[in-house]
């Protein structure tokens, strides 16, 4: 007799959560970004310790009816891409269909969604259905992430103090706000307001709800093409600065990616303008054919392959040093001295 065998769902979503929930701030990002596929114009997420005890997040978008909120839940269930060909031309945050199994295997979920028509009120335990009632009748959805890593106590030991949890979960919203201006997101711990901004599409607005309206004054807007790609956004003036490099966010047809070489694009751009060890805070938007951008790279997606890299990055020192140089020569010329 063979050994092998082929694990059930249930034990295969949990060994998929372990990639996927890595803390309360994947599950926010998840939830938020289904949310933000499903057209959403306002996005309300509301947690209890950090995300630990309660992540709610309530949207306005299509909703679901009742059978395809049933299937949300299984594994590699999506509405997203159908075959290989989507998976090269990926427009929409998610395509993997992976998370709400995997959230779901590890946590207590309430699910509220109704697309207009139909729609389900769900309780679901470890990703069994334990309780249902009648169907909602708003428009959108409405899900709660209770008790997350209750079933696997090793997760839930690794977590960080509620400070560095919430801390991930608010630079996770900023950045979904910043490319999303045109969404209203609001961001609660308990009665706390951590964030909030009007969805009134003007990128500037979410710069000054995150940094402050004065920061915010003291960047200017950055703009250039290449031959493949679009680069725009902002970065303050080198006397604006930080001592992280964390404050410079790039964003890949509408999704944050970490990107190195970018980061370093930027200081570039800055050349000797900026002291040592210090960095600007830039907001800087790349969009491009998706043929050229592989998202595929990791479950996370906040990994990127980009072909064509080097005329991207020359693009974006270029436009972003053009930018500084036109406005800190014009003080400098007049100056009397
Ligand atoms: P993916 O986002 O990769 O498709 P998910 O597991 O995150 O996979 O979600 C599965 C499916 O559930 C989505 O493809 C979508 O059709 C549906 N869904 C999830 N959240 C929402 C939501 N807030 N509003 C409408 N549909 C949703
Ligand atoms: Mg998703």
């Amino acid at each position: 007799m063979g050994k092998i065998h082929i694990m059930d769902e249930w034990l295969s979503n949990k060994i998929a959560a372990g990639e996927v929930v890595e803390r309360p701030a994947s599950v926010v990002k998840e939830l938020v970004e289904n949310a933000i596929d499903a057209g959403s114009t306002q996005i309300e997420v509301f947690l209890e310790e950090a995300g630990l005890a309660k992540i709610q997040v309530t949207d306005n978008g299509s909703g679901m009816d009742e059978e395809d909120a049933m299937k949300s839940f299984a594994r590699h269930a999506t509405s997203k891409i159908v075959n290989e060909h989507d998976l090269f031309r990926i427009r929409t945050l998610g395509f993997r269909g992976e998370a709400l199994a995997s959230i779901a295997s590890v946590s207590k979920i309430h699910l509220k969604t109704f697309d207009g028509t139909s729609g389900i009120d769900i309780v679901l335990e470890g990703g069994q259905l334990k309780e249902r009632h009648a169907a909602p009748s708003r428009r959108g959805t409405d899900m709660t992430v209770s008790q997350l890593f209750f079933n696997t106590p090793a997760r839930l030991k690794y977590m960080k103090t509620i400070q560095t949890e919430l801390g991930h979960t608010i630079d996770l919203m900023n950045r979904l706000a910043l490319c999303n201006p045109d969404i209203a997101f609001k961001l609660m711990h308990y009665d706390q307001l951590l964030l909030q901004t009007n969805g009134r599409g003007n990128v500037q607005q979410v710069l000054a709800s995150i940094y402050g309206i004065q920061n915010a004054k003291k960047m200017i807007r950055f703009e250039g093409a290449s031959n493949d790609y679009r680069i725009s956004g902002y970065a303050t003036l080198p006397e604006v600065t930080r001592a992280s490099k964390n404050y410079m966010s790039i964003f890949v047809n509408g999704r944050w990616v970490k990107h190195f070489l970018a980061q370093k694009a930027i200081v570039d751009a800055y050349h000797t303008f900026l002291p040592i060890e210090r960095f600007p805070i830039v907001v800087l938007f790349v969009e491009g054919d998706p043929y050229l951008t592989d998202v595929n790279v990791h479950p996370a997606k906040h990994q990127i392959r980009l072909s064509k890299e080097t005329e991207l990055m020359e693009l974006v020192q270029r436009t972003i040093r053009e930018a500084i140089r036109a406005v800190h020569r014009v003080p400098e010329a007049v100056k009397p001295q």
